[in-house]
């Protein structure tokens, strides 16, 4: 064995940092313990929510007669959308500033905290809010920020990162930095009982880009963050159905709550050189036409893998549909498509539409517009597992608008 690790020596983990200081407070009946939490930082709370399902649910009542019990003095920003915009990241910082906010609290799934994070940063940011988004990396001061989760599909309440839409010019950008991470995140799993069958598996579908996008990557010597990863795919695959079948089934729901944060807390992309190809893609599908985001990722990572698919990536799709999918096929372009095909027949097994017909995008006029954008706004073309030329990327799109098998 010594042998064998001494020959390869080119292989090399790389250099990397890791200091995720979210305090996790996971569980169920948790939130009695929010008033002390909030208390760290001020009373003069923001919360942030969404188009209304915290009210439908009962959670907003609970949390209001916390902050009530607490003598908080408090603010409400709601009607944060899907695929959140800058125009209300704009609403919140302004609000921030006003009313001398002491933190924030959000309220819901990945877009009601992107907002939040946005809008932590932009009450500090001084100018053009969506300019502190194109900069990409936001290193200011911002209003401390608690979640509280209620889908598990981003990450978003256990990393630095905030995505951000802009309708006007077409956009949707990631930016992030290290103030932008929760302070305090409540995973509470009942709180995603009522997460319909769609958002489930879009989020699901999310969940296990993350883990993809971290996976295919051709660092040497991460055999630690590609096990976790395997590991993570694995309970995904497993309680989607369940969660899908009962929605509140405690356990289903809690495995895939806890794999949304550790799929992008930073643990599965370690020392890793974190281009990732469907996420760019995809945000221009949602830049364009406003999609779902787990659904677009859905509909383009098998075309996207079986575009890559070559003598050097071969190895690592055959590994992944052996360890994921439990493929047992010695051939390892044979062993790499049937995992395509196991991902494609999952994911139209969870319900998810894959094509882009059915999503709306029924003509490829905007295709060109949005390669270039992809290859633009990220590192695809040069650091990717398979760099992506703006063809390549028109090509995938292409591919996304009919059904596909890869057998
Ligand atoms: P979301 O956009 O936050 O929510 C999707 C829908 O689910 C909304 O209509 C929301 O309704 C509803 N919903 C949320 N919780 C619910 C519950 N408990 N019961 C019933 N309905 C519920 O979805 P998301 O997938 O979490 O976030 C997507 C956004 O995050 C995208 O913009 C994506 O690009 C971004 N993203 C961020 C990161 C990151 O690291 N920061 C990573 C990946 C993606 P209400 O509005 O009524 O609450
Ligand atoms: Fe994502």
């Amino acid at each position: 064995l010594f042998v064998i690790y001494k020959r390869k020596d080119e292989r090399q983990m790389e250099n990397f940092r890791f200091h995720v200081t979210t305090d996790i407070r996971f569980g169920k009946d948790r939130l009695d313990e929010l008033p002390d939490v909030l208390n760290q930082f001020g009373k003069r709370v923001l919360v942030v929510y969404g188009g209304g399902s915290i009210k439908r649910n009962g959670l907003y009542d609970q949390v209001m007669s916390q902050l009530a019990k607490n003598d908080n003095e408090v603010f409400e920003l709601s009607g944060v959308d899907p695929n959140p915009r800058i125009e209300t990241v704009e609403q919140g910082a302004e609000l921030c500033r006003k009313e001398k906010i002491d933190v924030i609290l959000a309220v819901g799934g990945g877009s009601v905290i992107d907002c939040s994070k946005a809008i932590a940063g932009g009450t500090y940011a001084s100018g053009d809010l969506w300019e502190m988004v194109t900069k990409r990396a936001y290193l200011g001061q911002a209003v401390p920020l608690v979640t509280i989760l209620t889908l598990a599909a981003t990450g978003s309440e256990m990393n630095r990162g905030s995505v951000i839409s802009n309708l006007k010019t077409k956009q949707k950008l990631g930016f992030g930095g290290p103030n932008f991470l929760p302070k305090v995140s409540f995973l509470d799993p009942t709180n995603t009982y009522s997460v319909n069958a769609y958002q489930t598996a879009a989020g699901s579908a999310d969940i296990f880009s993350h883990l993809m996008e971290n996976y295919f990557d051709l660092t040497p010597g991460t055999e630690v963050e590609d096990g976790i990863a395997e590991g993570l795919m694995r309970a995904v695959i497993k309680n989607v159905p369940v969660a899908l079948d009962t929605p509140n089934d405690y356990d289903a729901r809690a495995n895939l709550m806890w794999a949304s944060s550790l799929a992008l807390n930073g643990l599965t992309g370690a020392s890793k050189a974190g281009t990732w190809s469907c996420h760019a893609m995809e945000h221009e599908l949602s830049a364009f036409y406003d999609i779902t985001h787990g659904v677009g990722l859905a509909i383009l990572t098998p075309r996207w893998m079986a575009h890559v698919l070559n003598e050097r990536t071969t190895p690592k799709l055959a590994r992944y549909a052996k360890e994921v999918w439990g493929v047992q096929e010695a051939v390892p372009e044979l062993a790499a498509r049937m995992g395509i095909q196991k991902l494609t027949d999952y994911f139209v097994a969870c319900g998810i539409p894959m094509t882009l017909p059915e999503v709306g995008i029924t003509d490829e006029t905007n295709f060109e517009a949005m390669a270039e954008q992809a290859v633009a706004s990220s590192a695809i073309a040069t650091k990717a597992f398979e760099p992506l030329t703006k063809e390549d990327v028109v090509a995938i799109y292409q591919a996304c608008m009919t059904p596909t098998t890869y057998l």
